[in-house]
C-alpha cells in the first residue's frame, strides 16, 4: 500500500492537484487542479461520455445550471432531510445563496448533486428528443456540500464534480437495468485504471441508504486511509419524478406510442464521483519500484488516461539541428495525439524520471542516428525497453496503443 503523503506531495509537486486559495493560507475543503490535473479530469470526463452517451443511441446529454428554483431542493426532500446525521450538531449540508438585489433577494442553494438537473429537465427531453424507453440522461458538473469534516485529499470536498446518470425503466424492468449499471460501472472502473482488486461492492443495507432508495450498491475503494464510498448505484424507484410533479404540477408520465400505455418510469441511478475517480487512480498508479538497478516514483497510469502520452526530447539542446528535427517530430506528434510534451532539460536519465512521475507511457528521443537514418528511440514507462522505431511509422504506433 503505498504511502498517502507521497501521493499528496506528488500531486503538488507535479501540478496535478493544489490547495485551494492556496497564498491566502487554502480554504478547508476545495482545491485546485493544475495542467496535468486537469488534463487527467478531462481525460476521465471523455472517457465516461464516450462509454455512456456517445457510444450509445439510448442516452441524452444536459448541462443544466448550478443555480436552480429552491423549490427542486424542497421537492427532492435535501432541504428537510440532507443532513450530516453522524455530526454533533444536524445542520444542512447545502451551501445558501442569495439571488437578486438585497431587499427582495431570495434564498437559494448551490446544487448537492447534478441529479436534480436532470430530473427537471425530464419533460425537455421527452418533447425534444422523443426517446424510447429504456433512456438515460447523463450529465457531468461541480456539486457542492457544506461537509462538516472534509479530509483524505480531494476524497471529501465541498466543492466537487459528478458524473451522473439518471436511467430511466418501466417500473417492471428496474432489477434488470440495476444490473446492467452494476456492469457498466464495473466497467468503467477497468477502463479508467482503478485497481478491480481494491474495488469491493457494498450492498446498502435500507436503514442506511438514502431516503428515496429501495436498493443501494455502494462500491468502495480501499484507500490507504481506508476501505471507503467511490461510486453509488441508486434504485430511486419514481421517488424524483414523483415528487417534482406533486410540486411543480408537471406531468412526469411516459407515453408509450405503440401500446399508449402511460406511465411513470422508474429510475437506476449510477453516480460517479470525479475527483474520488482521479485518487483512486492516483492510489492504483503510484509504485516505487527499481529499474535498471535505480529506483524511481512512477504512475502506471493507463496510456489512454495519461495526461501526457508521449514527451519528445532532442538528446542534447546545444545541436541546433538535433534540436530543430526533434521540434518537427514533436509538432507532428501534437498535432495528432494532442497530449504531448516536450523536454530538453537536463541529462536524458533525469528527463526519463520526470516521465515515469507523472506517468507519461512512452518518451521519444531524437539523437545523432536520426539525422543519419530516420530513426529515433521510443522508451516505455513500464519496461524501459528502448527500440528505434522509423520517424514515419511513429504516429501509427502511438496510435495503435492508444
Ligand atoms: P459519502 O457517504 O462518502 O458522504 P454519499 O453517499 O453522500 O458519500 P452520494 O450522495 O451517493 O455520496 O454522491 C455520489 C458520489 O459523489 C459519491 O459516490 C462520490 O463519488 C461523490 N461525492 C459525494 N460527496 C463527495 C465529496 N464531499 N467530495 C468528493 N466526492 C463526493
Amino acid at each position: 500500500m503505498p504511502d498517502f503523503e507521497s501521493i499528496v506531495s506528488l500531486a503538488k509537486r507535479r501540478g496535478f492537484i493544489f490547495p485551494g486559495s492556496e497564498i491566502y493560507g487554502g480554504l478547508a475543503g476545495t482545491w485546485d487542479y493544475g495542467p496535468l490535473g486537469v488534463a487527467l479530469k478531462n481525460n476521465l470526463k471523455n472517457l465516461w461520455w464516450r462509454m455512456f452517451v456517445e457510444n450509445r443511441e439510448d442516452m441524452f446529454g444536459v448541462d443544466a445550471a448550478i443555480l436552480m428554483n429552491p423549490k427542486v431542493w424542497e421537492a427532492s426532500g435535501h432541504v428537510s432531510g440532507f443532513s450530516d446525521p453522524l455530526g454533533e450538531t444536524r445542520f444542512n449540508l447545502m451551501f445558501e445563496t442569495k439571488i437578486g438585489a438585497a431587499e427582495n433577494a431570495q434564498k437559494i442553494y448551490l446544487r448537492p448533486e447534478t441529479a436534480g438537473g436532470i430530473f427537471v429537465n425530464f419533460k425537455n427531453i421527452i418533447d425534444s428528443m422523443h426517446p424510447k424507453i429504456p433512456f438515460g440522461i447523463a450529465q457531468i458538473g461541480k456539486a457542492f456540500r457544506n461537509e462538516i469534516a472534509p479530509r483524505d485529499f480531494i476524497f471529501r470536498a465541498r466543492e466537487f464534480e459528478q458524473m451522473e446518470i439518471e436511467y430511466f425503466v418501466r417500473p417492471d424492468d428496474w432489477e434488470k437495468s440495476f444490473e446492467e449499471w452494476r456492469e457498466n460501472m464495473l466497467r468503467y472502473i477497468e477502463a479508467a485504471g482503478i485497481d478491480p482488486a481494491k474495488v469491493n461492492e457494498l450492498e446498502v443495507p435500507e436503514e442506511e441508504r438514502a431516503h428515496y432508495s429501495k436498493r443501494t450498491i455502494d462500491f468502495e475503494f480501499d484507500f490507504p486511509f481506508g476501505r471507503k464510498e467511490l461510486y453509488g448505484l441508486a434504485y430511486r424507484t419514481d421517488f424524483d419524478l414523483s415528487a417534482h410533479s406533486e410540486s411543480s404540477g408537471a406531468d412526469p408520465s411516459y407515453l408509450d406510442e405503440e401500446t399508449k400505455e402511460k406511465f411513470i418510469p422508474h429510475v437506476i441511478e449510477p453516480s460517479l464521483g470525479v475527483d474520488r475517480t482521479v485518487l483512486a487512480i492516483l492510489c492504483s498508479a503510484y509504485m516505487e519500484d527499481e529499474l535498471g538497478g535505480e529506483k524511481r516514483i512512477v504512475l502506471k497510469l493507463k496510456p489512454s488516461i495519461a495526461p501526457v502520452k508521449i514527451a519528445v526530447f532532442p538528446l542534447v539542446r546545444n545541436k541546433p539541428e538535433l534540436v530543430s528535427r526533434a521540434r518537427e517530430i514533436y509538432a507532428g506528434l501534437k498535432k495528432n495525439i494532442g497530449q504531448v510534451f516536450w523536454d530538453d532539460n537536463g541529462n536524458i536519465g533525469k528527463r526519463y524520471r520526470r516521465q515515469d512521475e507523472i506517468g507519461t507511457p512512452w518518451c521519444v528521443t531524437v539523437d545523432y542516428q536520426t539525422l543519419e537514418d530516420g530513426t529515433v528511440t521510443v522508451r516505455d514507462r513500464d519496461t524501459g525497453e528502448q527500440k528505434r522505431i522509423e520517424e514515419s511509422k511513429l504516429k501509427q504506433y502511438f496510435i495503435e496503443k492508444l
